[in-house]
């Protein structure tokens, strides 16, 4: 058995940065079921004419202030709104492009760009469609979410011999090494399959090397195979609903927003804590690094005899 574990990140690793918080997520699935997955989620973007596109998370969700500027908008078909925004865009990007200087004309080009195979929903459509893909995700029980979200300023590179994205990595890689090794009965092994940053992509392969030598800090490797195999994210429909899982967490660390996190952490990977008297399961596949006392649902599930000991 081999399960294949799509990673993607969400906010910058660097401090300040433009984001407080650093998300890497890693969503396992059984090659087995890849199929099904792939197939479920195509059923999904076809409601939205959206199958042969990217799901780009943070993009579908953005608001596109020229949808509220075309009267009539909402009440258009999808093949009219799309003419619409194109008109408007085109319009939009001649007048800025008189402009002196030519940053905002430059903006709004990238920005329509990544936004162009979206222009005919509605920002509720859209948001409609990520929602759908997160409880879809929920209902994959063979499918697993490990990840590590590190609150930026907690964090302390000289403590833990680490930069924030190579902490990331090492605890995504011993959480998931964990995972495949817990089941001894079967022989099951896993694969790393990377978005590709050009950045990442040398320390990584690096760090995994390394790994196969000596064990992470937390783990030996002997069920994660090869180096990670990086990809374009752009093309590879798995590492987007990596890349929606990591934009979920962070939207959840950084805003307190719940929609998309609550079907998602269902699929955490979980275990029966063996040292407690009753019951108790423990997320261990997710952890928010952060202060002590935080009382978020991921630092709970996480931690769960912090609040029995209370
Ligand atoms: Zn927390």
């Amino acid at each position: 058995m081999t399960y294949l574990c799509y990673v993607d990140e969400s906010g910058t690793p660097d401090v300040p940065g433009t984001s407080s918080h650093f998300v890497l997520a890693g969503l396992a699935i059984p090659i087995e079921r890849w199929q099904e997955a792939d197939r479920a989620i195509t059923a999904i973007l076809q409601k939205y004419d959206l199958e042969d596109g990217e799901v780009h998370t943070a993009w579908l969700l953005r608001g596109y202030p020229e949808q509220g500027k075309i009267a009539g908008f909402e009440a258009m078909s999808r093949l009219e709104r799309r003419a619409a925004v194109h008109r408007y865009r085109a319009s939009e990007l001649l007048r800025l492009r008189k402009m002196k200087s030519p940053k905002p004309a430059r903006q709004a080009k990238k920005t329509y760009a990544h936004t162009e195979e979206y222009t005919h929903l509605t920002r509720d459509e859209r948001r409609a469609v990520v929602v759908e893909i997160a409880q879809c995700i929920s209902g994959w029980d063979f499918a697993v979410l490990f990840f590590e979200a590190i609150d930026k300023l907690h964090f302390d590179p000289i403590k833990t011999g680490r930069s924030i994205g190579e902490q990331a990595f090492e605890q995504l890689v011993s959480r998931f090494e964990q995972f495949l090794a817990r089941n001894n009965e079967l022989p099951v092994h896993g694969l790393l399959v990377h978005d590709n940053n050009h950045t990442i992509a040398k320390r990584h392969t690096q760090m995994m090397r390394e790994f196969h030598k000596q064990g992470t800090l937390w783990a030996r490797i002997d069920r994660i195979n090869e180096t990670p195999m990086f990809v374009d994210s752009k093309l590879t429909r798995m590492v987007q609903m990596a890349d929606l899982c990591s934009y979920a967490i962070r939207r959840y660390v950084e805003n307190g927003e719940t929609e998309l996190i609550k079907p998602l952490l269902a699929r955490t990977d979980t275990v029966n804590d063996r040292k407690s008297a009753t019951p108790t399961l423990v997320a261990v596949g997710g952890r928010h690094f952060a202060k002590m006392n935080c009382e978020c649902e991921i630092c709970i599930a996480h931690t769960p005899w912090r609040k029995q000991a209370k």
